[in-house]
């Protein structure tokens, strides 16, 4: 077993270096104890800006940090590159591909990934926009597309190889729409002169009526006025069935014939939260208190993309600011616990107040009700 425990204070683990993990690995960075991070990559990754690297605006490490760099100059830091695969609450052990790692506290900050709802086909032959090699395929695939166009005497298959449907009208499949028509239209037109630029569709697929549905309506309509003046073509009340890397079939049996499908229509939790044995609801993500601890697990906190939480009867959005704001709070939640047992002195006291601090949290007790002036 690895014992992450090399001194007497206690070891917060923090799984997962996006957004939410590090802001809550350096908001530990003065507090008593040791932080040691678990990732599956050796990076952090920024995710609002893969469509850049998918559109080739951007090289992958002008959005991604290795996390060795980012906190090389916080003491009580340690990262470990391995992906956790499992969890045991009793004994305060996850487990991962390179053997198990113990902790006092857990913050799981492990994020999301693509949900297709089911269509099976669609990650077969699509293309999903979760990480960076997802970005580099569809780059890849973008320009092989006019390659082989080029070469392509068939009208009909032609256009089929530059016909490119984005699926989902929220803020990564209109950035998507836009940029991938502003590759083509800008840059791609002049290394292929003898394409034309009639044969290329770039289309955005709602299922809705609307694109960017949260947002005030100014915001809406500007969007769609922008991908218009870009010559995305948007589809509202177009709702994906099936792909088979040839035709897009949409429900009611209209049929797109496109080589390239981009998924940008969901997200949910990543599918370890169900690998955890902590109960998790929609979208698989964790719910979680207020304090983003685990109802019946005290030393556990979920946050980010991860943790389902509402606000006002609606659920937190899958977004940075919120994993941010959430890592501000769990993490003041640690310290708070860890500040105020490491004063007090003795063992015994340290476990006692612990133990009473357990008890009134479930039963929702205050042992404390003396009135304790001294007149
Ligand atoms: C294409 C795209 C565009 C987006 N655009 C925006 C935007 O414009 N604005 C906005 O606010 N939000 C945007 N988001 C959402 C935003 O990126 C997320 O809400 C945010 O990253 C969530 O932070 P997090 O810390 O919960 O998880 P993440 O940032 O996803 O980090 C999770 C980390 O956990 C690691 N991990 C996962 N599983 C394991 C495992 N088993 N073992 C070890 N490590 C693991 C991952 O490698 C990753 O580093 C976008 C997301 C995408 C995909």
């Amino acid at each position: 077993m690895t014992d992450v425990t090399i001194s007497t204070r206690p070891t917060v683990v923090i799984v997962g270096a996006g957004f939410g993990g590090l802001r809550a690995a350096r908001a530990l960075r003065r507090a008593p104890v040791d932080v040691v991070m678990l990732d599956r990559h050796n990076y952090h990754l920024f995710q609002p800006l893969l469509y850049q690297v998918a559109t080739a605006g951007l090289e992958p490490e002008q959005i991604a940090k290795p996390v060795r760099a980012i906190l090389r100059r916080q003491r009580n830091f340690e990262f470990r590159m391995a992906e956790v695969t499992g969890l045991d609450p009793a004994a305060r052990r996850l487990a991962t591909a390179d053997g198990p790692v113990a902790y006092d506290h857990l913050i799981l900050a492990v994020g999301g990934e693509t949900n297709y709802f089911g269509l099976e086909n669609v990650p077969r032959h699509g293309f999903g926009l979760k990480d960076v090699p997802d970005a580099i395929r569809i780059r890849n695939h973008v320009l092989h597309q006019f390659e082989r166009a080029m070469l392509e005497p068939n009208a009909e298959r032609r256009r089929a190889l530059l016909t490119f449907v984005v699926v989902g009208g929220g803020p990564t499949g209109v950035e998507m729409a836009g940029a991938l028509s502003e590759l083509i239209r800008l840059v791609l037109v002049k290394d292929y002169p003898r394409l034309n630029i009639k044969d290329v569709r770039v289309l955005l697929l709602e299922a809705t009526d609307r694109l960017l549905g949260p947002m005030p309506p100014r915001l809406r309509e500007a969007a769609a006025e922008t991908l218009w003046r870009k010559h995305v073509e948007v589809r509202f009340g177009a709702a994906v069935a099936d792909y088979d890397g040839a035709r897009v079939l949409l429900k009611g049996d209209e049929v797109i014939p496109a080589r390239t499908l981009i998924w940008a229509a969901g997200a949910k939790a990543v599918s370890l939260t169900a690998r955890l044995g902590l109960p998790t609801g929609r979208q698989g993500r964790v719910p979680v208190e207020p304090t983003l601890r685990v109802p019946g697990y005290p030393e556990i906190y979920v946050i980010g993309d991860a943790a389902y939480l509402e606000a006002d009867g609606e659920p937190l959005p899958m977004m940075a600011p919120v994993a941010l704001q959430m890592a501000d709070t769990a993490v003041t939640w640690v310290v708070w616990l860890v500040v105020h047992i490491i004063q007090l002195i003795g063992f015994r006291n340290k476990l006692f107040v612990l133990l009473n601090w357990a008890w009134d949290y479930f039963f929702f007790e205050r042992a404390a009700r003396l009135i304790t002036t001294m007149d």
